[in-house]
């Protein structure tokens, strides 16, 4: 293999071999062929694409690079979930207890915080003791004994996509929609899944705002996915507002709580809802979404979600006690009401400049170096449309000091616009993509 021949060909436009994209992805895996060309490879990709063939090769690659979960023991039908990310994502903490709570396995693979938005990770951490780092032999019988694990990417899955997803992220090039599809789906294979539920956001504070690229997305994770015999099925959902109301980790975990008690903002519980109901229908555990939402429904009636939540925490070292007490999660020393300047019609509240508040307050990463305080944050009850008096709180900022509650007061100065009427926001579930086409739901 030529690495500037592959490079030069790419670079004119040239589809490269399946078999030359798996000699490279694995030697550069391997140490073996260096960064600046790797780099420049890519740069070609950003620019030329990438046909179905090369993708499909690609994921390949990465995945023969490490190891896969064994999960062929288990009867249990193995369904995950994956989110293109948000602000006030906190769905899969919801989602991975209240769905393995009623028979499903969820071997739940979840990232950190990335630009604007939060992560999975982040947000478990936040609860004392929870330990995110599972060996795949861990993991496998964490799955096995209580139906659900939540861990991050090791050496062990997948490398070649970690050190290419860096490499990406340092040059510039993560925006390729085939090479996003094959990153993301080559570690939900790794999974053993028998299905996958894909949210895809849309809307300014989503990684990729315009539903015509969700959708190429989505088509590509579904194609890459039927090689394999997993099914996907993918949610278009809003982007343009955070989601629920807690936004940062500690407080995520509270109002994810909250949901699993049975309150929370109807906008996290109706997002949530339809894809669980997806996530049990793929998994034949229930036969029609009206099925599933009745379950889910029992499940948290019951309590029996809950617990699997307690179980989930006890499993991985945390402090189960934050279940029924979520004032033992880390608290914010300091916290001031936010209130609306005057009356009117919230016309919309910035997901992204939401966001990167929560990151300015200490609760996110501008270098992956960075700790993360689990403590801070908002927590942002106003609506796109709700009308507000003058006077009236519209959030609560969390913060380490008092300047930082300044930082946080203009923040949502910025984020929360009010004005004598408001468009009407983003549908919250529009549109459902499968193998089949795409329906329109809203
Ligand atoms: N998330 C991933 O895991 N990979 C990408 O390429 C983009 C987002």
């Amino acid at each position: 293999m030529i690495v500037p021949r592959l490079i030069e060909r790419k670079r004119n436009g040239e589809p490269l071999e399946p078999q030359e994209l798996r000699e490279l992805v694995l030697a550069y895996s391997a140490g073996q062929v260096p960064d600046y060309q790797m780099a420049a490879l890519l740069m070609a990709m950003y620019f030329r694409g990438l046909d179905r063939a090369e993708m499909n090769a690609m994921m390949d690659a990465m995945l023969e690079s490490g190891k896969r979960l064994d999960l062929s023991r288990l009867a249990a039908p193995r369904i995950d979930k994956h989110s293109t990310g948000g602000v006030g994502d906190k769905v899969s903490l919801i989602l991975a207890p209240l769905i393995a709570s009623l028979g499903v396995a969820v071997p739940m693979m979840s990232g950190r915080g990335l630009g604007h938005t939060g992560g999975t990770l982040d947000k478990l951490e936040s609860i004392p003791g929870f330990r995110t780092a599972l060996t795949l032999a861990e993991a496998e019988k964490q799955i096995a004994r209580i139906g659900c694990a939540m861990l991050g990417q090791s050496d062990e899955i997948v490398p070649a996509d970690r050190k290419i997803y860096a490499l990406r992220d340092a040059t510039a090039t993560v925006e390729v929609i085939p090479l996003i599809a094959a990153s993301i789906m080559s570690k939900k294979i790794a999974e053993s899944l028998t299905g996958l539920v894909l949210d895809i956001k849309r809307g300014p504070g989503s990684f990729l705002p315009e539903l015509e690229d969700g959708t190429q997305l989505a088509q590509a994770m579904i194609d890459l996915g039927a090689l394999h015999a997993c099914p996907v099925v993918a949610l278009v959902t809003a982007m343009d507002r955070p989601l629920g109301h807690a936004c940062g980790n500690a407080l995520e975990v509270a109002e994810s709580i909250a949901v699993l008690k049975g309150a929370g903002p109807p906008d996290l519980i109706e997002v949530t809802f339809a894809l669980g109901a997806e996530m049990l229908v793929l998994s034949t555990v229930a036969s029609t979404r009206e099925g599933a939402r009745a379950m889910m429904d029992a499940a948290i009636g019951s309590g029996k979600a809950l617990r699997k939540f307690e179980e989930i925490i006890a499993a991985q070292g945390g402090d189960t006690g934050v279940v029924k007490d979520p004032l033992r999660l880390p608290q914010a020393r300091h916290r001031a009401d936010f209130t609306a300047q005057r009356e009117g019609v919230v016309q919309s509240v910035d997901p992204r400049a939401v966001g990167y508040g929560v990151i300015a307050l200490g609760g996110g990463r501008r270098n992956m170096e960075d700790r993360v305080d689990p403590s801070v944050g908002f927590v942002i009850t106003a609506k796109p449309e709700d009308h507000v008096l003058k006077g009236q709180t519209l959030a609560t900022i969390y913060a380490r000091n008092k300047d930082d509650l300044d930082t946080g007061r203009s923040v949502l100065e910025q984020a929360i616009v009010i004005s004598d009427s408001a468009p009407p926001p983003l549908p919250l579930v529009s549109h459902r993509i499968t193998a089949r086409g795409v329906e329109v739901l809203a």
